[in-house]
């Protein structure tokens, strides 16, 4: 019986969350901990992310019977037949079912982990501010952590060998993220090439039998056979991705700011991340970037975006199983019912510029008196001179749905570059105003972006008016 060992040692590339589904009494929502308070990335989170991009790359997806209704195969006497449940398990309760071959351990954060509380906001759409209700906050663990990923397998065939393999490069290239929070840019993760091992042991040779019996099996001496690491690099199928970066408009400045760094500076606002590496959250640009494209859609028809925080937003019929009956908002960036194709992800770029002080003081004016009013005087730390990289993926998409949506958001993000939508705190008061460096390129739609627009206005049913009425520049 051949045995092998899988080892990827990462750090996190963005935030990481992976939610204990309660709050603590630091925030509305904690992290997953051992009992002694260790963080841990439970196995099963990284087997689910492991399985489904295998899927991906054995192309099973519409094939195994995990994905078809359940009264359909309620008759079902077999396990799935598929190469996926091969080698993760069968997951329906019938005879002849067999166990997975894999065998996940959970990842433990253990050095060089920072914890953090953060603030998150859901927008009201007619007051474009902060909606009270839906302010929480959560807790995530800051970049650079480190994570080792462990499997174990047994009897694998040289192509599974090629899956796993392939798999675990995806995840150490940051394509397949683990944990929650994933379409607001967290979870990514980047390993070295020389951070993945494989190693493997023969339990029918002695000599091995021996070393696996007197070595502890966390040991490499243990697993005494070390293989070339199997897969290869490449992108998953049904992925388009968009690079670029932003940077503050010349005198602007911006503020997202954190409940701590409040506190640490003496200001009543003060910045994300600290002056000199101020953050620019992802989940905050997304934010914009759905606000921005609902406000387009209802531009163009009054009823082509739900309103995500009323009881006009898009709820689904029973028995739903596709998300063709969702509003096209919904269909791009997601709702309660199905996880958003587009992700956003955000960090400094390599020649990291710091940012620089721009303290305010805001006071209300006494009506009466004409002078400032005592109790109404605040400040505010904001930020000057930051710039930062952004990716945006589109992920799981159907051919012919890539153009409208690249469409819809290359006049989001020209919104964005003209100062109609702004990033983080008081807009009002000249903050969060950004421009584009360079125009976002889609991957295969690069030079392409006038029929992505045409392709939405088609989506919409309407007629493309043409050049004549859509005269400013589009980021192309
Ligand atoms: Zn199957
Ligand atoms: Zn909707």
């Amino acid at each position: 019986m051949r045995e092998y060992r899988f080892k990827l040692t990462c750090r996190t590339k963005t935030p990481f969350h992976c939610g204990a589904g309660r709050e603590s009494g630091l925030s509305d929502a904690d992290l997953r901990r051992r009992a002694d308070g260790t963080l841990i990335l439970p196995g099963t989170s990284i087997a689910g992310a492991l399985r489904s991009v295998v899927e991906r790359l054995a192309g099973v997806e519409q094939k195994c019977l995990l994905y078809i209704k359940k009264t359909a195969i309620s008759g079902e006497k077999h396990p799935c037949a598929c190469q996926v449940c091969k080698l993760f398990g069968n997951v329906q309760p019938v005879e002849d079912a067999k166990a997975s071959k894999v065998t996940v351990w959970d990842a433990v954060l253990t050095d060089e982990v920072r914890e953090r509380v953060v603030d998150g906001v859901a927008l009201d759409r007619s007051r474009r501010s902060a909606s009270d209700a839906r302010k929480f906050d959560y807790t995530e663990i800051e970049p650079e952590a480190r994570l080792v990923i462990e499997l174990r397998a047994c009897n694998l065939e040289s192509h599974e060998l090629d899956w796993l393999g392939t798999a675990l490069r995806l995840l150490g290239s940051g394509q397949i993220p683990l944990g929650g929070r994933s379409a607001r840019g967290a979870g990514r993760l980047k390993a070295k090439a020389e951070a993945r091992s494989l190693r493997s042991r023969d339990l029918t040779n002695l000599d091995h039998l021996l070393a696996a019996v007197v070595h502890d099996n966390d040991d490499d001496a243990a697993w005494p056979i070390e293989e070339t690491f199997p897969g290869q690099d490449c992108h998953l199928p049904n992925r388009v991705t968009a690079n670029f970066s932003i940077q503050l408009a010349p005198e602007a400045t911006f503020l997202v700011a954190d409940p701590v760094e409040a506190v640490r500076t003496g200001f009543d606002r003060a910045p994300r991340g600290g002056i000199a590496k101020a953050e620019l959250p992802a989940s905050s640009l997304r934010g914009i970037l759905r606000s921005g494209a609902e406000r387009i859609l209802r531009t163009l028809k009054l009823d082509a975006a739900c309103h995500p925080t009323t009881e006009q937003r898009c709820i689904p019929p029973d028995g739903a199983t596709d998300d063709a009956w969702c509003c096209l908002a919904c269909r791009l960036f997601g709702n309660e019912d199905w996880a958003s194709r587009l992700s956003v992800e955000v960090t400094p770029p390599d020649e990291d510029v710091c940012g620089q002080r721009a303290p305010f003081d805001h006071v209300a004016i006494d009506r009466f008196t004409g002078g400032a009013r005592e109790q109404l005087k605040f400040d505010a730390l904001a930020v000057r001179g930051r710039r930062f990289r952004v990716q945006l993926t589109l992920d799981r998409i159907q051919p012919d749905d890539a153009p409208w949506m690249i469409g819809l958001l290359a006049l989001t993000l020209g919104d964005l570059a003209e100062g109609r939508l702004t990033i983080g705190y008081g807009s009002a008061r000249g903050h969060g105003f950004f421009t584009l460096d360079e125009s976002p390129t889609w991957s295969q739609y690069g030079n392409n972006l006038l029929s992505c627009i045409e392709a939405l206005w088609e989506k919409l049913g309407l007629q493309y008016p043409g050049n004549t009425v859509h005269q400013r520049e589009i980021p192309a």
